[in-house]
């Protein structure tokens, strides 16, 4: 089967193996232990980790908390800076409405404690309006604005340097969830310095699963930025997040980060060129029987949005999983209509028609051309 639902996960490099496989076997010392060879060896090699983290986004590798997955960062972050901020910056919380559920369950959550959640509406194409924003947030000043950067169904890009901007200019704290733009778009914290808070995860960039980055930058004044952690107990990362460091995974991590920067410009060009090429099989072959929610361009390369019309996508996906694996969207809530193509002014009946293809850099030409034989 030709694997393409590289949204919902990646397969872990070779490289990536080998680079764990050590700090599950010999190396397996706790890094928060002290004196012996095999703690200070378990250390060095999350620092440098770290750091292949760090690099991968621009930011400090100080500025860097493991968690396990873009999950926990998102409640990490969202929850956390809810209970430390509120009584400083209120209870109005900016979001989207195709938000990841990681986001959109964890706002509910704070809805529910008595927090005010504005969800704003989306383009055709999945994106806020920068406008809306502005208003919603000189209305009711947010506590926090969280927006994700690349939309993990369609792909579509919101406007996020303009938002940090924003953000900076007006002291509000801004966090995006980043999980599917992080190695496929080029991402220097640096020049967004009013975004303060980033999730990712590696099992979306060739790494292992169960483990993924909260990037807390530091403030204005170089001080770490305080929120209240999710985890308490033994004070690991910085006090933030509690818990002995699974260093097979950060090592990892680690090396599928750096992996993913080193070829950063390949790998988006060889996801464009080979969604360019299916784009235009699939246009060939089914004409007008075939309908593209995604953008041609400024998106994340690779997800493609697909509608047949008329053709149930449960049952399209489930006749195409001995040839190859696709989703009706996010694996995250497959259960349900897409709530992305709903805010993005799509009927239920186009939602349950369509499908997602997330590409990876590595599949051939003449592997897509299994879709002329389906
Ligand atoms: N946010 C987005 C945009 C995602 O695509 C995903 C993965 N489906 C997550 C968060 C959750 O990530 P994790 O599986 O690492 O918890």
């Amino acid at each position: 089967t030709l694997y393409l639902d590289n949204s919902a996960t990646t397969p872990v490099l070779p490289e990536v193996k080998d680079a764990m496989l050590p700090y599950l076997l010999e190396e397996f010392g706790n890094p928060s232990s002290k004196y012996y060879s095999k703690a200070d060896n378990a250390k060095h090699a999350v620092q440098i980790s770290r750091e292949r983290v760090a690099n991968l986004v621009g930011c400090k590798s100080k500025e860097v908390i493991f968690t396990s997955g873009a999950t926990e960062s998102n409640n990490m972050i969202i929850k956390g800076i809810a209970d430390y901020y509120n009584e400083k910056r209120g209870k109005h919380i900016i979001t989207s409405q195709v938000e990841h559920p990681a986001v959109l369950e964890t706002c509910k959550y704070l809805e529910s404690k008595g927090f005010f959640v504005t969800y704003l509406d989306v383009d055709q194409y999945g994106r806020i309006d920068l406008e809306q924003l502005k208003k919603c947030a000189e209305d009711t000043p947010p506590l926090l604005i969280t927006l994700i950067w690349g939309n993990n169904e369609i792909g579509s890009l919101n406007p996020i340097h303009e938002v940090a901007q924003y953000c900076f200019e007006n002291n509000i704290l801004f966090h995006s969830d980043a999980t599917q733009v992080v190695g496929k778009h080029p991402i220097d914290l640096e020049d967004y310095p009013g975004l303060r808070f980033l999730s990712y995860s590696a099992h979306k960039l060739h790494g292992p699963k169960g483990i993924g980055a909260a990037i807390i930058r530091e403030d204005e004044l170089g001080l770490p930025t305080k929120i209240t952690p999710l985890l308490h107990g033994g004070e690991q990362e910085n006090g933030l997040r509690s818990g002995t460091l699974a260093v097979h995974n950060i090592v990892g991590f680690g090396k599928a980060a750096e992996i993913a920067l080193d070829n950063l410009e390949l790998n988006i060009a060889e996801l464009k060129q080979n969604e360019v090429y299916l784009y235009k099989l699939l246009k060939e072959k089914y004409k007008d029987r075939v309908k593209f929610n995604h953008l041609e361009d400024n998106k994340i390369p690779g997800i493609l949005s697909v509608t047949f019309p008329g053709i149930n996508n449960e049952l399209l996906v489930k006749n195409l999983a001995p040839y190859v694996a696709v989703s009706t969207g996010s694996a995250c809530s497959t259960s349900k209509p897409s709530h992305v193509l709903k805010a993005m002014g799509y009927d239920l009946e186009h939602i349950r028609s369509t499908i997602r293809i997330s590409l990876s850099p590595s599949v051939s030409k003449q592997e897509l051309d299994i879709f002329n034989q389906l």
